[in-house]
């Protein structure tokens, strides 16, 4: 799950790392209102869950505020193309926000190295809006530190990494703290991915979370359920975003029409491929997984049928824990209910499949015995000429 750039710095605040005095506003009115507050220069910024909004042109630094309004007029409400998102984004929030004074720009993030199986401090002093070039141009002048899992990160290592990545001596000492809060930042919140960049060292030696980059593992949130309000679902497609919040594995293929829906991941992304070699263009993954009971089924056809492009669906289903009774009964309450205007092919198997297939007897919805005999009928049904 990623968060904002406000969101992130209160956590980075909670742990320790400075940040600047800032608020969130959603109109040009509550920018101005900021501003005049924090009586200084101020940086607005766009906050949508993408990096590189200084390029896009969604960050913009205003000496009063009456510029801060107009940089409010000019962002708020705004799309802006952002490349690393690889697509256009609007802006609803803004943050406002003391601008510092920078001297120097530093990168430093914390992430997962798999080959090393640790996690990974990566530190370069060429930070800023560049660093991808840096990497890329110049991976020497990225400096990094594998974290022992048992040890943690500790002083010398943070002094080692510092040195390594030719930090201003000067500003090491002051450094330490800051790498190691922002790392028990990343422990604490079960983060995939906690960035700063820039990370600011300022004319008067001062250091200071410039920006907050921030990604939690969805697989941790059953035990943050302090995150639950930090979820934004801005930009998300909105019928992945209605199938996350009913618990459901979804994602929406762009151009296709056959709504697809299987139990296992492997199984499902078979069926995708047979409906495409039938000539069909699957119109999503959808997984409702093991011992599916009839309501999550249910529930499961209405995600898939809120798809207006969807002219017909495939269930294929391997009952194990699964029962294909449960399945059948879910499909033909979801039909019930749901007034289906499309074909449904089904294709039960394993567990209870026969009793399943008994339900489905009375019923307008079409049996198929096999996976292919399934993607072939569901294909030729959908695309036949009305
Ligand atoms: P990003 O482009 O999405 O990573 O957004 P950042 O928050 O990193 O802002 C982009 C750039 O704007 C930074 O690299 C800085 O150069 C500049 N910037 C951001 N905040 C300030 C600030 O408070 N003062 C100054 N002088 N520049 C800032
Ligand atoms: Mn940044």
């Amino acid at each position: 799950m990623k968060i904002h750039e406000y969101q992130a710095k209160e956590l980075l605040k909670h742990y320790g790392v400075p940040v600047p005095a800032g608020e969130v506003a959603q109109t040009p009115a509550q920018v101005r209102d900021i501003a005049h507050r924090l009586g200084k220069t101020v940086v607005v910024k766009g906050q949508v869950h993408s990096g590189g909004r200084g390029k896009a042109g969604a960050v913009k630094l205003a000496k009063n505020e009456h510029d801060a309004e107009s940089a409010g007029e000019a962002i708020l409400g705004h799309t802006f193309f952002f490349a690393q998102a690889g697509s256009d984004l609007t802006v609803g929030r803004v943050l406002v926000e003391e601008a510092v004074d920078i001297s120097k720009e530093i990168y430093l993030g914390i992430t997962q190295d798999r080959a090393q199986q640790r996690d990974v401090l990566i530190l370069s002093t060429k930070g800023g809006m560049d660093i991808e070039d840096v990497a890329h141009n110049n991976p020497a002048d990225i400096a990094k530190a594998f974290i022992d899992p048992l040890l943690g990160l500790t002083d010398y290592a943070a002094r080692q990494v510092l040195f390594d990545a030719g930090f201003p001596k000067e500003n090491i000492a002051k450094a330490v703290p800051v790498l190691k809060a922002l790392y028990a930042a990343y422990l604490g919140t079960d983060a995939t991915l906690a960035e700063i960049n820039p990370l600011v060292i300022t004319k008067d030696g001062t250091i200071i979370a410039g920006d907050a980059k921030w990604d939690i593992d969805d697989n941790s949130l059953f035990r943050h359920p302090e995150f639950a309000a930090l979820k934004d679902t801005e930009g998300e497609d909105p019928y992945e975003a209605e199938a996350h919040r009913r618990g459901i594995q979804y994602v929406r293929l762009e151009g296709g029409d056959i709504g697809i829906i299987g139990n296992g991941a492997g199984l499902v992304m078979t069926t995708m491929d047979e409906v495409k070699r039938a000539g069909g263009k699957p119109a999503d993954f959808l997984d409702i997984g093991g011992g599916a009971k009839a309501d999550a089924v249910t529930s499961s056809l209405e995600v898939v049928l809120s798809d207006p492009n969807v002219k017909g669906v495939l269930f294929n289903i391997f009952g194990g824990i699964t029962r294909g009774d449960e399945v059948a009964k879910g499909i033909i309450e979801g039909t019930k209910s749901l007034d289906v205007k499309v074909p449904i092919v089904i294709r039960l198997a394993g567990t209870r499949a026969e009793e399943g297939a008994e339900l489905l007897k009375t019923t307008s919805l079409i049996p198929a015995a096999t996976m292919q005999e399934a993607a072939q009928k569901i294909v030729s049904l959908a695309y036949a000429p009305k």
